[in-house]
């Protein structure tokens, strides 16, 4: 399979290829059919790092972002602010031909904005406990969101309480958001998490 039989728009093909990527890795080419389908459709997906999963979760929410909206339309959780500062930058590449479209990639770091400015972007990359605080300060805005991304769910759920703090994350979102779940390994407690953060999802283990 390659790229162009996945249906990706024009701009991210050309984003891909200037990140020679020639063809979809083996979680790219199971993932993105399942992620890409409407009406969209959870997914729990088991994948070591380094077989390409930050890939398939950015193109899947560059897929379904409206740029004719400037709202937060995407919510990606991951464990440490390095790991989401580099999936930001990864978004950044892929949608670079996006970029004169409208499209803006957002951090919910710590200092992103100024006190009581607005983050700005379609989608928002952030640790879980300062995506809470940015969503309980009204700094992000949570009405349009349709996709909300967990990555190294595994990891997420060793540190003391981030678990807590994506179901509270979730628990703000509109109740029809696509749920999308990654993690390395499932020992049963993220196992268990997972299944009822991600309910009827469709699964995929490498
Ligand atoms: P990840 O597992 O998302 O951290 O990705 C691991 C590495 O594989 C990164 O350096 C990516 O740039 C690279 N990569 C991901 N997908 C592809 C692909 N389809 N073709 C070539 N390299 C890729």
């Amino acid at each position: 399979k390659s790229f162009q039989e996945l249906n990706l728009r024009e701009e991210l093909l050309r984003g891909l290829a200037t990140m020679s990527f020639a063809k979809p890795s083996k979680i790219q080419e199971r993932a993105l059919p399942l992620l890409l389908k409407n009406p969209a459709q959870n997914l729990i997906g088991q994948s070591q790092s380094g077989t390409g999963k930050t890939a398939a979760f950015v193109l899947n929410m560059l897929s379904r972002v409206d740029l004719d909206n400037k709202a937060p339309q995407c919510i990606v959780l991951a464990p440490t602010r390095e790991l989401a500062k580099q999936i930001a930058g990864v978004a950044k590449i892929m949608g670079v031909f996006l970029e004169p479209l409208g499209l803006q990639i957002a951090e919910a770091v710590p200092q992103s904005v100024p006190r009581g400015a607005q983050l700005e972007g379609q989608v928002v990359v952030g640790t879980p406990g300062t995506t809470m605080d940015m969503i309980k300060r009204r700094q992000l805005d949570v009405r349009s969101i349709k996709v909300l991304t967990l990555d190294e769910a595994d990891n997420m759920l060793d540190l003391q309480g981030m678990g807590d703090q994506c179901q509270r994350v979730k628990n703000l979102l509109p109740k029809q958001v696509q749920v999308v779940l990654f993690s390395a390994t499932f020992p049963e407690d993220v196992l268990a998490f997972a299944t009822r953060f991600a309910p009827n999802a469709n699964q995929i283990t490498l």
